[in-house]
């Protein structure tokens, strides 16, 4: 016969595909096993469905045989076989699979990386193969045929003698280069392996012949041996499965030698069918928190690997989650793959985060030690989740957030705040420091406690952005207690401090001009036994003022600090005394109360020899 012509896109896939510099060339084989394995199923169907068709399940069967003195690898299918017109066709051109493919790379200017995402199908063979033979006899069809061709020179179609129905694909694989070397597939070992790694969960068995060592008479014997494991956990029913099994799977799967806090199976059907295995780690990767870690859940299409890691899957503040995605939806070919793909795999996403969170609420619900334990360990991405989309993820994640309380010292729910709220409160009072003990220590909160207020103690340098991000929860805002509007006095207390605050307002001016960085100075009657606190007024806190300027983009933001003197402690007589008699004293005197408020926040003195001097000034006088 003559020599028929590959179509033009067709003859630049394969160029790429041979001079592929593909690192993982062994893709070929997942693409020829799949290829066998829907030629299987296409005929199974059949009997299914003609009752002339008289086959059993158990009969089908994908065979490898490695051959090393001729260099080749067969696989071999009892699949629906082709006919001469299919074997021209389907082999032929490259179907559109591989022209749109071509496409789309020249678009985006993509690199050949992405055969290795997706695949093209039979011609990945050529990266391997210099010459491919394709044996195959029809189901229905006396003759069988063989499609023989080189990639490069076209190929030819002849007739050709094969016992029974089938496929048998021979690859001779490439000479050896300096660079790369091919012998590897003809290793048992290596083959196994990568039928291990794409297609274990084909579901007709992959066998192998392999050498058995007898025991007793130091002989070798081969036997036939199925390679994978055929039913994956996941296709399995939950009842079925135990929860070893799922441990074991995941610390074989994603390395982990801690059991995962929960394991999440699911089956969908309906606008897209998927088989969801998940696991919510319960101890963060040590590089979790760094750019390295790379989250994803593995992508099969019916049992077979598409893709290691697909991000695509999860949302950035899930990213701690581990596991895989089925379904028959996803395509393994890129053309359909391309087109479709974006839309799938967004419908199952949203689908997996609506699980992800439900599962994450019913830990919180169901065993408070454990969840604790996770929001330890991943609490900070969930808090940066709702933080870096500027709220937009608030009604996902807000239930989720664990905060310290002033109660105990506990890490609460907002909505176990909000529940425990006093009567009147419509406000969510938060503190915010460097730890737990130095916020407990803070003037500003000692009188919410007073008033038996309940206060979230903020001590992630992240916490106080997500508060601001939130916003409110359940129409109660958020309020620092170290800002200007936390409104809990009583309405008599106000209004006498107001009338002193009035009173004593050119004092005040005269102390705003020794403090350039001040924007206010006023009484209070909020402090128990301290003589000063600062607060701010505006939306940065003291708190943020720090972590920002901390930040290496080097920012440089300035709270609206507030000195607040305690008017009923001996100093506000004092400095009243002193604006009558001595303003130069005066001077000095709110120059180190300032000081002494920044030192209680935490703050660095902005001029330590200053108040040092100022001190000692004092302390020498008679
Ligand atoms: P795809 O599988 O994505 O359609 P391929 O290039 O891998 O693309 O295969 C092209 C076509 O050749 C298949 O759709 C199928 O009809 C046919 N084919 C390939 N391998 C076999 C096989 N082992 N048995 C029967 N038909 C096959």
């Amino acid at each position: 016969m003559k020599k028929k012509q590959f179509k033009t896109e067709s003859k630049k896939i394969l160029d790429m595909m041979i001079n592929s510099v593909y690192t993982n060339k062994d893709i070929f084989l997942r693409e020829l096993v799949s290829n066998a394995s829907d030629a299987i199923d296409k005929l199974y169907y059949k009997s299914l469905t003609d009752r002339k068709v008289k086959l059993d399940k158990d009969d089908f069967a994908i065979r490898i045989d490695l051959n090393k003195e001729d260099r080749t690898i067969t696989i071999s299918d009892n699949g629906i076989g082709m006919t001469e017109e299919e074997l021209d066709e389907n082999l032929g051109i490259i179907a559109k699979s591989g022209s749109s493919l071509f496409k789309e790379m020249n678009e985006k200017n993509k690199d050949i990386n992405i055969i290795g995402q997706f695949g093209v199908g039979f011609y990945s063979a050529f990266m391997v193969a210099k010459e491919i033979k394709v044996l195959s006899k029809a189901y229905g069809s006396d003759d069988a045929y063989e499609w023989i061709s080189n990639g490069t020179d076209g190929y030819e179609v002849n007739k050709a003698t094969k016992k029974d129905v089938g496929t048998e694909i021979t690859l001779y694989l490439k000479d050896n280069t300096d660079n790369d070397s091919y012998d590897e597939f003809l290793e048992q070992r290596r083959t196994e392996g990568i039928i291990k790694k794409y297609s274990d969960y084909v579901k007709y068995p992959i066998i192998m012949k392999k050498e058995v060592k007898d025991d007793d008479k130091k002989e070798s014997k081969v036997e036939d041996e199925t390679i994978n494991s055929m039913i994956p956990i996941w296709k399995r029913n939950e009842s079925e499965v135990t929860e070893e099994e799922y441990n074991s799977f995941y610390s074989d799967k994603f390395y982990d030698f801690e059991a995962p806090a929960k394991t999440i199976h699911s089956s969908v059907e309906g606008q897209v069918s998927y088989d969801a295995l998940m696991f919510i780690p319960s101890h963060a990767p040590y590089d979790y928190y760094t750019k390295e870690y790379e989250k994803g859940l593995q992508l099969y299409s019916n049992g077979v690997l598409i893709m290691d890691k697909c991000a695509d899957l999860l949302p950035d503040y899930f990213s701690f989650v581990k596991g895989l995605v089925d379904s028959e939806d996803i395509s393994l070919n890129i053309s359909r793959e391309m087109l479709q793909q974006d839309r799938q795999l967004k419908i199952i996403a949203k689908s997996l985060e609506k699980k992800i969170k439900t599962t994450l609420e019913d830990l919180l619900k169901e065993d408070r030690e454990a969840y604790e334990k996770f929001f330890e360990a991943f609490g900070m991405q969930l808090k940066y989740g709702i933080y870096s989309s500027y709220g937009m993820n608030n009604e996902t994640l807000k239930d989720l957030l664990l905060f310290y309380s002033s109660k105990d010292k506990k890490r609460v729910t907002l909505k176990e705040y909000v529940d425990n709220m006093k009567e009147g409160q419509d406000k969510i009072y938060y503190a915010s420091g460097d730890s737990l003990d130095k916020i407990d220590l803070l003037p500003n909160v000692e009188r919410f406690k007073d008033k038996d207020y309940e206060v979230l103690y903020l001590c992630d340098y992240i916490d106080e952005f997500t508060i601001q991000a939130l916003m409110e929860y359940e129409g109660k805002k958020f309020v620092n207690v170290a800002s200007e509007t936390t409104d809990i006095e009583e309405p008599e207390e106000k209004e006498m401090l107001e009338k002193h605050n009035k009173e004593a307002k050119d004092m005040f001016e005269v102390m705003k001009e020794s403090l350039p960085g001040v924007k206010n100075v006023k009484f209070t009657n909020k402090l128990k036994n301290h003589p000063v606190c600062l607060s701010t007024e505006g939306n940065i806190s003291l708190e943020m003022e720090k972590i920002l300027n901390s930040m290496p983009t080097g920012e440089n933001v300035k709270a609206e600090i507030v000195l607040e003197i305690n008017e009923k402690h001996p100093i506000a007589k004092k400095l009243e005394e002193l604006y009558k008699e001595d303003k130069d004293k005066l001077t000095q005197y709110t120059k180190i109360l300032y000081n002494q408020a920044r030192l209680i926040e935490g703050l660095p003195i902005d001029n330590p020899t200053e108040l040092t001097n100022l001190i000692c000034d004092l302390m020498s006088e008679r």
